[in-house]
């Protein structure tokens, strides 16, 4: 503190500290940072000056705030400031009996004394000798009658006054505190001087933000508790801004170069209107929300850009029908379609309800007698045997096949497709933005236009998310499930009552003529491993609880013609329930399915078992879903009660992103450097990621290439350039 009255903030470069400067300075190069602290810095990935100030507490304690030992109440989690009266090293290797090593401390606070114990944490005693003043902050227990904390996080306080102390995540193994990352920090804000702000003035003060100067103070030395909330907002903010300058950066730029199919999305009285053909022959209305979803899509198609539409849908809420329909406006116009399953069970289903639904269907042929010749639909995994494989890959590059279903398989280097107008990814593992845009140029013909591309969701990804990680998307929603659905009772079944009212319902509903899936629990490990846990529980059924009742058996590692036949004949009802792996999660779709149980429920995550339970309760029959789980975690009844709650995929979705967080949603590249350190994509955040991206969509609006915004073209390339790519791939 007394220095930088002293010596006052250096006055920085011209116009500001850029970060990319800062990242070029090695933390060497501080004062206070020898070779030791070198390398315990390196440990926390902190390498750069730039990494140091964006390694940002993760809590700060208000010196005002503190408790006092005597208010404190056992339970209470609170921090302590006081003075090591005592510390002794207890037990441990060659002590008594060999007990647990630990080191304990008397703190005092005043009169009142608190026993302080760390486990196998010898280092302690070092850092913690008689006389020396720290924060404790954890959980006030009680051991043998005397107050204490266990394994508290420890800051040693010395002399500093300041009124707020920042917590910084720290490794006092690597031997560094967070005392001492925050008087590096210090001296780093110290030299950097203020710093120039990519975010124009106008914006900041409308968006109510405030600048990168102060912003990266409070952050780290907040004066008031009410400072460090505006600061993290700030760089929250920042981080976002940077996601979406790229994101929509890449998009632009991928509309400018590409050139898409014209598709004939209204076709001229007199010629083929496959579209309508289809949708007069469901044996349903389209919802309102599947009509506006092909109004946009045909609107889309219809243009001279590439298509690039998110459909966001709950499960049942008719995607594929949409998907098909817009499969048509390519076919109708002479051109082809391809259509990308999760896994090869649902590719054969949709396939086969495909062929079914289109059965009779004709396409305009010059080539052929009467100009027409029938619609050609056509299946291709990495289990269509080679000499069926061969016709089909023909087929397609000949362009005589028009709708082709597949798995990955359809991305092989041999598949070569004469006209593809539309790509349509059923997707259940997200692809980023990378994986998209090479997928599309795999698919495009040679020379020819850029294919449009139609992505459904499995289940719907909270909207913050998708502006953020599906930025370069369209969206639309599919927020309307089909009339005449009645919604499945979903019951967490926790004891042995109520497991066997789950098989009894299993019976009496075989017996009133429906089927019932039986999920067996994921076994992580070899696709054998799995095969094995569902027959041994196959058998377990057919002896006990559902003795009596043909059961069929369907997982990973069976043939494709076996996998077809037990899905026939569950189909058919000659096998009415169905013992499963997971590979029933996506897609399939059997209407007279009214129950479905979850074996091991707790193992499966909120999506996972949302899309399980879509399996039944596709009709206006009744439908149960069965979570079996006898445990009594906490994260286990989190997941299960909200399933319980509601069958709302889009709130499911938000209440999976609170769990898990949004690790699991981002693409490798945007995980980088930017990491979302402070950002959220969760409520907390939403408007924040709506403000980011308008910012960004108005500063691209009229430049694209940032001329004018270069210190903001120069950090999005720094966190998430190529360069930072490379750094972090070889890192
Ligand atoms: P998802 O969105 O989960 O992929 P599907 O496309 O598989 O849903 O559709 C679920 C079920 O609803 C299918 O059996 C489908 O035939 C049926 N379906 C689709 N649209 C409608 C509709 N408008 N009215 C009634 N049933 C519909
Ligand atoms: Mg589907």
């Amino acid at each position: 503190m007394r220095t930088e009255v002293e010596c006052g903030p250096a006055p920085g470069p011209p116009g500001g500290r850029r970060l990319r400067q800062l990242a070029g300075i090695d933390v060497g190069e501080l004062r206070r940072v020898g070779p030791a602290r070198r390398d315990a810095l390196a440990a926390l990935g902190i390498r750069s000056v730039l990494d140091l100030l964006t390694h940002y507490p993760h809590r700060y304690l208000d010196q005002t705030r503190r408790a006092r030992l005597a208010e404190l109440a056992v339970g209470d989690t609170a921090w302590i400031v006081g003075d090591v009266a005592e510390c002794r090293v207890v037990g441990g290797p060659g002590g008594r009996r060999g007990g647990r090593a630990r080191v304990e401390l008397a703190v005092a606070d005043g009169p009142d004394r608190l026993r302080v114990t760390f486990f196998n944490q010898p280092f302690r005693a070092r850092q913690l000798p008689v006389g020396a003043r720290a924060l404790f902050y954890g959980r006030l227990d009680t051991f043998g009658g005397r107050r204490q904390m266990t394994n508290p996080q420890v800051d040693l306080v010395g002399e500093r006054a300041g009124r707020i102390v920042p917590l910084y995540p720290a490794s006092e193994r690597a031997g560094i505190a967070s005392w001492e990352i925050a008087e590096l920090v210090g001296e780093a804000l110290r030299r950097a001087g203020p710093f120039a702000d990519p975010l124009p003035e106008a914006w900041r003060a409308r968006l109510g933000l405030v600048d990168r100067t102060a912003a990266f103070g409070a952050v780290h030395r907040p004066a008031a508790p009410d400072d460090w909330e505006p600061a993290r907002r700030r760089l929250a903010f920042d981080e976002l801004l940077r996601l979406q300058v790229d994101v929509q950066r890449r998009r632009a730029a991928f509309e400018r170069d590409a050139a898409g199919v014209r598709h004939v999305a209204d076709p001229p009285p007199g010629t083929a209107d496959l579209v309508r053909a289809f949708t007069e022959r469901l044996p349903f209305a389209l919802t309102g929300a599947q009509r506006r979803a092909l109004r946009d899509i045909r609107e889309d198609m219809a243009g001279s850009r590439p298509m690039h539409r998110l459909l966001q849908g709950d499960v049942g809420s008719g995607k594929t029908v949409v998907a098909a329909a817009a499969m048509l406006v390519s076919v109708q116009g002479g051109h082809q379609a391809a259509m990308m399953a999760p896994t090869e069970v649902v590719a054969e289903q949709h396939h086969g309800s495909l062929r079914k639904a289109l059965d009779g269907l004709e396409v305009p042929d010059p080539g052929a007698l009467g100009g027409k010749r029938s619609l050609r639909v056509e299946l291709l995994t990495g289990r269509v045997p080679a000499a069926a494989r061969r016709r089909v890959v023909d087929g397609i590059s000949a362009g005589a096949v028009d709708v082709v279903v597949g798995t990955h398989a359809l991305l092989t280097e041999d598949v070569r497709f004469a006209d593809l107008g539309v790509v349509v990814i059923d997707e259940q593992h997200r692809f980023g933005v990378e994986q998209r845009a090479e997928l599309r140029s795999r698919a495009a013909s040679a020379g020819g236009p850029t294919p449009d591309l139609l992505v459904m969701t499995a289940t719907p990804i909270p909207r913050t998310a998708a502006m953020t990680v599906l930025g370069d998307l369209d969206v639309t929603e599919l927020d309307e499930l089909p009339a005449g659905r009645s919604p499945v009772t979903t019951v967490w079944a926790r004891t042995p009552d109520d497991e066997d009212a789950a098989w009894e319902r299993v019976r009496s509903q075989v017996a009133a003529g429906r089927r019932a899936y039986v999920v067996c629990p994921l076994v992580e490990g070899s696709g054998r491993v799995e095969a094995r846990a569902a027959t041994d529980e196959l058998e377990r059924l057919a002896a006990e609880v559902l003795a009596g009742i043909p059961l069929g058996l369907l997982h990973g590692q069976l043939p494709a013609a076996e996998k077809e036949a037990v899905m026939a004949r569950f189909r058919s009802g000659d096998v009415p329930v169905l013992v499963a792996t997971t590979v029933v999660e996506v897609g399939v779709d059997v209407a007279e399915a009214t129950v479905m149980v979850v074996e091991d429920a707790g193992r499966f995550g909120i999506a996972q078992l949302h899309q399980l339970r879509g399996r039944v309760g596709r009709s206006d029959l009744a439908s149960w879903c069965y979570l079996l789980d006898r445990s009594d975690a906490p994260e286990v009844a989190e997941r299960l009660q909200a399933l319980v709650a509601t069958t709302d995929g889009f709130a499911l979705a938000e209440v999976d992103l609170e769990l898990r967080g949004e690790g699991t949603l981002l693409g490798t590249r945007q995980q980088g450097r930017s990491d979302l350190k402070l950002a959220s994509l969760r409520r907390r955040h939403r408007r924040l990621v709506a403000q980011a991206r308008e910012v960004a969509a108005a500063l691209l609006g009229d430049d694209p290439e940032l001329e004018r915004q270069e210190l903001l073209a120069e950090e999005v390339d720094l966190f998430l350039g190529e360069a930072a790519a490379e750094f972090l791939a070889k890192s």
